[in-house]
């Protein structure tokens, strides 16, 4: 075992309270492409911010293209060794929560239970009235947005219908937030696995975790801004670093 695998290891069987944070570094493996990893999906689709769908019918129009091109991949989507390690850690009760920047329900389907995944970012698996909240099918959508690309309306008050996510530019959902929060304080070993963290506030978490005294553990690819107040730092691949550790917890 190498010496960073050993540190996790140690820190992960010492820890009474984990919480993970993950973005969409951890999906990759499960072939859902990450948002600023070269050659993305992303670069060629310039995000729809939240004042451009409000304000056109061509971007809303465009936004739910996308989606529908989106859902062949995400449709076919399941979690990978990543996913599965910490949805196994949890049901260990060593973690107490996912934080996730991820909008794909990738957590939930590998076995963590849907109280205890903290979507800071929302949902895609589904869309919901701006207005009043009300759930919609992503099929109930599609069979009216494929005919003639007619935009759905809230059935209930006629409102702006959303996939289930926080776009740029959209207001963070206030609860989740203060869930997430909460965890940070409350945990002793907080691990980022798969973020560039530079989405705030999502980035302002592990801070919280690392200033109320949590070890501060980032798996993630490439380098990032919080690498040097972390306890460790590993520059790997999520699904093998996780999977090693995992052998020796149990
Ligand atoms: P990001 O794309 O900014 O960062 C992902 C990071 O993960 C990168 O730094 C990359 O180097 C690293 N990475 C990729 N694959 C990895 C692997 N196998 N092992 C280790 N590291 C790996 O993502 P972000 O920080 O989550 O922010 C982007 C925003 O886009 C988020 O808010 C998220 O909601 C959204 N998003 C979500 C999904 C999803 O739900 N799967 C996919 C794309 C974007
Ligand atoms: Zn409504």
């Amino acid at each position: 075992m190498d010496d960073a695998i050993d540190h996790l290891t140690r820190l992960m069987a010492e820890s009474e309270n984990m919480v993970f944070f993950t973005g969409a570094g951890i999906s990759t493996e499960s072939g859902i492409p990450d948002f600023r990893s070269p050659g993305g999906f992303w670069e060629k689709n310039r995000p729809i911010d939240f004042s451009e769908f409000m304000a056109s019918e061509e971007a809303r129009k465009e936004s739910w293209r996308r989606k529908f091109n989106m859902e062949t991949v995400l449709s076919k989507a399941a979690p990978n060794d990543g996913h599965k390690v910490i949805a196994s850690l949890y049901q260990m009760g060593k973690v107490s929560s996912v934080i996730t920047q991820n909008i794909d329900g990738l957590h939930q389907v590998s076995g963590v239970d849907e109280k205890d995944v903290i979507e800071i970012h929302g949902n895609t698996t589904y869309a919901k009235c701006l207005d009043c909240h009300q759930r919609m099918s992503l099929e109930e959508v599609r069979s009216i947005f494929q005919v003639d690309e007619t935009l759905p309306v809230c059935p209930a008050c006629g409102g702006i219908v959303k996939t289930a996510t926080i776009s740029f530019g959209q207001a963070m959902p206030i609860e989740a937030m203060q869930r997430a929060e909460m965890e940070a304080i409350n945990c002793d070993l907080f691990v980022v696995a798969g973020s560039s963290l530079v989405v705030y506030p999502a980035a302002d978490i592990p801070v919280i975790a690392r200033q109320h005294g949590a070890e501060l553990v980032i798996i993630n690819r490439e380098e990032t801004a919080l690498d040097r107040f972390a306890t460790l730092a590993l520059n790997r691949e999520i699904g093998e670093t996780l999977t090693r550790c995992h052998k020796f917890v149990a």
